[in-house]
């Protein structure tokens, strides 16, 4: 379940599918550092190791059951099956996979061609396709990959995997949509899909990317600790009925982008992601960034920011006691695009229900898009309907990413600085 990655002069980092955890001490770091150069699994040399690195013997069996009945180490065995990967990952909240129904019913005998990227299965994916009437045609490599109006197909482990930087690039010299997805793992990640819109360019996988970087706090801190350009990628799990579901979203994706295209619409830009936990679904949106060095103008990000210049206007909204030009909700319908613990570049907005004794009331919000892929059609997360009159909106969103400092008492100081802000 877990993934375990020591960095040098700083502390032990636990990941799994759905939580990140820090061991602070040094013997547990340096523990897990002897038991991964050694990669024989052999305790008594890990260690022999350890007391060369001034440990006692005691210390190192000690350190290793207090990492063992923590669940983070096991002593010999298999490694896990991809099976047992994949209900690892749903362990903290299911004991048994939800696989909901497809989107949209994937039409009989459709085609795709298909480029992997990362730990896919060839044979596990050609099957799932099998079982779904799904004809596919795996390509080689990214040289491989030729013109064509049809849509190519990008499965990876990990949305970002540096390869599909290069695979962006290629496609978007050839002129051809493609739809990216990660069908293993506790959530499957379906979409966007390149380059889909013919009249409006939208965001690119490096418009992604950026987003994906920073919403992913702790893996991204580890990786530059490492000096490794992105986070490292977890093992991911699979089982045949999972991997059926995921090719099946992908049919009638492809099938609904087609149906989108004749209206001349765009409503695949953005990510799905399906929590196989409980089968619920959410849509997170694709923002194209203008200074994107790879698809909008690099030359923006040095430019100094424009002065901002004061004018008299009215205001049309003082219900609340504040004044404003826009109506709250109209603000809201505005920037609720950039909110998402996927994309956005608030990860969250949590209200602070004062009435009711602070966050644990609060309400998150998911983008969901609308019959235009527009996504305007949700409300503010708003007081809770039994709180009454609240008089003072509180709001938290996320971290504060302009936060960076080295280490982990750095990353700590990141994780505190939230973002804040009130209404009266
Ligand atoms: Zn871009």
């Amino acid at each position: 379940r877990w993934t375990l990655v020591p960095v040098p002069d700083d502390a032990l980092y636990l990941f799994s599918a759905r939580e990140h955890r820090v061991v602070a001490q040094r013997r547990a770091r340096l523990f897990v550092e002897c038991w991964q150069k050694l990669e024989t699994g052999d305790l008594d040399a890990v260690v022999s190791r350890l007391t060369e690195r001034g440990l006692s013997a005691a210390e190192g069996y000690f350190t290793f059951e207090e990492l063992r009945r923590k669940g983070y180490v096991v002593a010999g065995g298999d490694p896990p099956s991809p099976a047992e990967l994949f209900l690892a990952a749903l362990a903290p909240v299911a004991e048994r996979p939800v696989i909901p129904q497809p989107a949209a019913r994937p039409p009989d005998g459709a085609a795709c061609e298909l480029l992997l990227v990362g730990d896919i299965d060839a044979d596990a994916i050609a099957a799932a396709a099998g079982s779904q009437s799904l004809r596919i045609r795996f390509i080689a490599n990214t040289r491989a990959v030729e013109a064509a109006d049809a849509p190519l197909v990008v499965l990876t482990d990990d949305y970002l995997r540096p390869a599909l930087g290069a695979i962006d690039r290629r496609m978007r010299s050839l002129g051809r949509p493609w739809l990216l997805a990660q069908p293993v793992g506790g959530i499957a990640w379906f979409g966007p899909v390149f380059g889909s819109a013919r009249d409006k360019p939208g965001g690119c996988w490096h418009c992604l990317a950026q987003r994906l970087v920073r919403n992913r706090e702790v893996e991204w801190h580890v990786a530059r600790s490492l000096g490794c350009e992105m986070p490292l990628v977890p093992a991911r799990g699979w089982t045949p009925e999972s991997l059926a579901f995921c090719l099946a979203e992908i049919a009638g994706m492809l099938a609904a982008l087609r149906g989108s295209r004749k209206d001349g619409r765009d409503d695949l830009a953005h990510v799905t992601t399906i929590d196989f936990a409980d089968g619920s679904r959410q849509h997170h949106h694709l923002v194209r960034r203008p200074q994107c060095p790879a698809c909008g103008d690099g030359g923006r990000r040095s430019l100094a920011p424009r002065p901002i210049r004061l004018h008299p206007t009215s205001k049309r909204f003082t219900a609340d006691g504040g004044h404003r030009i826009h109506d709250p909700e109209e603000t809201w319908r505005r920037w609720r695009h950039h909110v998402s613990p996927v994309t956005g570049a608030v990860s969250f907005l949590q209200r602070i229900d004062d009435a009711h004794g602070g966050p644990g009331r609060a309400t998150g919000a998911a983008f969901a898009p609308d019959a235009n892929g527009t996504g305007c059609d949700d409300v503010m997360p708003g007081p809770a309907a039994d709180a009454g009159p609240v008089p003072v909106h509180n709001y938290v969103a996320g971290e504060n990413f302009a936060v960076h400092r080295p280490g982990l008492a750095g990353l700590k100081a990141g994780l505190r600085s939230k973002s804040a802000g009130k209404g009266m």
